[in-house]
């Protein structure tokens, strides 16, 4: 491993972050568990960031991809290709998006450039709205929407972006309001930002904030943001790569919990949709969609394959009502949570949706985020058996639960147990 880590660092840029002061070599995984090349065995509470969505070597996606790959990796998206349309079927019609059209890509990156490619054309402007704290990926395009500057590595922009209130709330000017009184406030600032302006194309939004630490605003805010928005005319994308699928428990797509208006506009996805194949996509109405009259395709996006792995992960996940486990096991989960931390004066909020669950840490006695703590429950969790993730604004803070959701109320139990061990040598 210490070997690895040496290759690893000699050939991989310094700002691609590992995880662990000794960092892990997953070796393989089964269910909710994974195996590192040392032999150990762990709990796995973040799914490769949230991309094995139903559990790690699952036999009917496993199949799927074998069957396929011994047929036919690729050809081209200039033939017509089965699994992709079987793929893109099944997605329009759980969007709720009418007339909906389904392009996939290859990661939730490039599924956001698209959806900018889209809505700057639709719209003929590149200017866009996007929230602070936020993360839509890592291209020119997705870093100059990402709100949370730990990952925007550039100030440059193909955009002109302006960030708009409405995500975190524990600290700065809007921390003392209650819901009603922040909803206010944000639509108040989204109203006088529209006054200065004339040409938005639109606005994109995490349902929860992902790698900002699984924080969602309140409820009615994205509603109330998208009454303004519909009056200008101006497009609402979601940013669906962490909350899509049923991860949220209640609600299939992260916007449901938020907006009753009706379906975004735009909507992105990837993540846990391949399982852990490179999937991802964006979904518009035909009108949006087709609005660029110059060829545009992906070589890779929607390769037979990775499509193959969506089909049967996607069926295992209708079938087996996944979503409702991650409402019922993630609420008892939640729950166990909030119990610990009551006694634990280092967590300031555990709070979530689903298997969707951020633990916020601070300095005892203090509103100051405490990431040293963060990255010492990291590693105390990973001695335990448990892997977990951490995200957070600027500062990483919060620790970050979101295991594959086919967890058991066993395992939940299991990993809180570790996480509360984990807490109290901090
Ligand atoms: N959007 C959100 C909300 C994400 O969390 C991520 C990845 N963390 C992305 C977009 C980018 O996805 P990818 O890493 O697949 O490019």
């Amino acid at each position: 491993m210490t070997d690895l880590y040496e290759r690893h660092r000699a050939v991989i840029p310094d700002w691609v972050a590992l995880y662990y002061k000794r960092p892990i070599e997953i070796t393989h995984g089964e269910g909710r568990h994974v195996w590192d090349a040392d032999g150990n065995r762990y709990l796995d509470f973040f799914g490769g960031i949230l991309t094995t969505m139903t559990a790690h070597a699952l036999p009917e996606v496993t199949k799927a991809v074998s069957e396929q790959a011994g047929r036919i990796i690729h050809s081209s998206t200039l033939y017509l290709n089965r699994p992709m349309v079987e793929l893109a079927e099944r997605i329009a019609a759980l969007s709720g998006i009418p007339d909906a059209r389904v392009f996939f890509t290859t990661s939730g990156t490039e599924a956001n450039d698209t959806a900018l490619l889209l809505a700057t054309g639709h719209r003929r402007s590149n200017q866009i709205l996007a929230m602070r704290n936020s993360y839509h990926g890592r291209s020119f395009s997705a870093v100059s929407i990402t709100g949370n500057h730990a990952w925007s590595p550039t100030s440059l922009s193909p955009l002109q972006t302006l960030y708009v209130h409405g995500g975190v709330r524990t600290r700065g000017p809007f921390a003392h309001l209650s819901d009603a009184q922040f909803i206010e406030a944000c639509v108040a600032d989204l109203e006088d930002l529209l006054g200065h302006t004339h040409d938005v194309a639109a606005l994109i939004a995490e349902p929860v904030q992902g790698v900002g630490g699984f924080t969602s605003p309140p409820d009615g805010l994205y509603a109330a943001f998208r009454e303004v928005l519909d009056r200008h005319g101006i497009l609402w994308i979601s940013d669906e790569v962490q909350t899509g699928w049923g991860r949220t428990g209640d609600h299939f797509w992260g916007w449901q919990a938020h907006d009753r208006n009706g379906p975004p506009d735009i909507l992105t996805f990837a993540k846990g949709i391949g399982n852990g194949m490179s999937v991802g996509g964006v979904v518009a109405r035909a009108e949006i969609m087709n609005c660029l009259d110059a060829n545009s395709i992906s070589t890779f996006g929607g390769s037979p394959v990775t499509m193959a792995a969506g089909v049967a992960n996607l069926a295992y996940l209708l079938e087996h009502d996944l979503q409702g486990n991650a409402r019922r096991v993630g609420g008892l989960l939640l729950e166990r949570l909030r119990g610990i931390a009551a006694s634990v004066p280092a967590v300031r909020e555990v709070r979530g949706r689903g298997l969707m669950i951020g633990i916020e840490l601070v300095k005892p006695g203090t509103d100051e985020a405490d990431p040293q703590a963060a990255a010492a429950v990291l590693e105390a969790a990973r001695e335990g058996g448990l892997l977990i993730g951490k995200g957070g604004g600027h500062s990483t803070s919060v620790l970050r639960v979101a295991p594959p959701l086919s967890l058991t109320v066993a395992e939940a139990e299991e990993g809180a147990s570790v996480l509360e061990q984990a807490l109290r040598s901090i």
